[in-house]
């Protein structure tokens, strides 16, 4: 049996890495393995915000993995930069070199690398909230057609109400190949159980006989179903017409040849099947009330205190300033339908110590007489002692 041992740590190895990704910035991911709201008990059902370089998929066979990158840019009818607004990550990415373009400097914008290149100037990462195709749409344009575009695109980052429906489509669409997947995972866990715990030797001798004989036949019946589960997840994503570049078909056929990778169909039947949001609409969409709290007070902090880039320029702040106040006013609508204000996330925090008398409005920390700025340059607001 203890050949059996390498075979399953193996398989166990390839299961555990499978669907992790490194990126080179931080980014969100969200993972559920339900929709938010129903059986909220049971852990698995519960939905994890992480932000972080690495991204990895759900532990549940039923789980699906949402990646939502922040906006990386700044948008207005006058141009663009690559100063981000608004964001929801802490510490957020390290500042790039300020950029920004007008809208009548840009003709020629590309990708490559994961990056955008406007003008064959490396400019911000690619995460899909604009495309190269967009961005030359808007640069052909002006005025008023500008600007309402401009307020469409940015319309399209905030509709959890979409996001949440197409996670429940999600699921009832691969509902069967990941309930497969769940038997696979039990039978390979009980598996598992037998082997490593040396059941065999305090069993009768009759019984673990029993259990060498059946065991290749219990292994083909978990290849059928194996099988079984891949092709209907083929099946599915026929019916789950993606909106963002992705790579399921191969990641499918790969999955059918290594079984470790085919114990997550669900997350892999995802791939690319979620638009592009702001982080904050997502986590409204499907996180819980505490999660949206803790991440709606960074945007607004972000929106109110921003972190002016070390080599701004009179358009970068133009610019900012623009596109702060479209954001402010959806974040607001956003809070709005959740039943959050902005005033109330601001709200001054409760003294720590008796030597506590100001507090940075964006991160919270409180600060004794000294000083009348944070660290990051942001002014210190009294803090109320009553
Ligand atoms: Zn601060």
């Amino acid at each position: 049996m203890s050949e059996w041992i390498s075979v399953l740590a193996v398989f166990w190895l390839l299961w555990a890495v499978d669907g992790a990704r490194l990126a080179p910035g931080r980014s969100f991911t969200l993972t559920g393995g339900g929709m938010a709201g129903s059986l909220r008990w049971w852990p698995w059902r519960r939905v994890r915000v992480r932000f972080s370089r690495l991204s990895l998929p759900g532990l549940a066979p039923g789980s699906w993995r949402l990646p939502v990158a922040e906006v990386p840019v700044s948008l207005s009818p006058i141009g663009i930069s690559n100063q981000p607004a608004g964001a929801a990550g802490r510490p957020g990415e390290p500042p790039v070199i300020a950029q920004a373009w007008r809208w009548e400097e840009i003709r020629e914008v590309g990708l490559a690398g994961g990056w955008v290149f406007v003008n064959g100037v490396r400019f911000a990462p690619d995460t899909g909230h604009l495309t190269p195709r967009e961005l030359l749409a808007l640069a052909g344009t002006t005025g008023e057609e500008r600007e309402r575009r401009l307020r469409a695109l940015l319309q399209r980052w905030f509709r959890p109400t979409q996001l949440r429906r197409r996670v429940r489509v999600l699921i009832g669409r691969t509902r069967t190949p990941a309930g497969l997947n769940a038997v696979t995972l039990a039978g390979l866990v009980g598996i598992s159980a037998y082997v490593a715990g040396d059941v065999a030797a305090w069993i009768p001798t009759r019984w673990s006989e029993g259990a060498v004989v059946a065991l290749p036949w219990f292994l083909l019946g978990l290849l059928v179903i194996h099988l079984g589960a891949v092709i209907l997840a083929g099946r599915a994503l026929r019916r789950l017409r993606p909106v963002r570049p992705q790579k399921r078909g191969a990641n499918l056929l790969s999955a059918l040849l290594l079984p470790p990778q085919a114990l997550r169909l669900r997350a892999l039947a995802g791939d690319g099947f979620f638009p592009v949001m702001h982080p904050l609409a997502a986590i409204v969409a499907l996180g819980r009330p505490r999660q949206v709290e803790e991440w709606a007070f960074n945007v607004v902090a972000d929106l109110r205190w921003p972190l002016a880039p070390e080599n701004g320029s009179p358009l970068d702040r133009e610019i900012a300033g623009w596109f702060r106040a479209e954001l402010e006013r959806r974040v607001a609508a956003l809070l709005d339908g959740v039943g959050l204000r902005s005033e109330g996330l601001l709200a001054p925090p409760v003294p720590d110590g008796p030597a506590s008398c100001r507090y940075c409005p964006r991160c919270r920390d409180q600060f004794g007489s000294g000083p009348a700025v944070c660290p990051n340059g942001v002014t210190l607001l009294p803090l109320d002692r009553r």
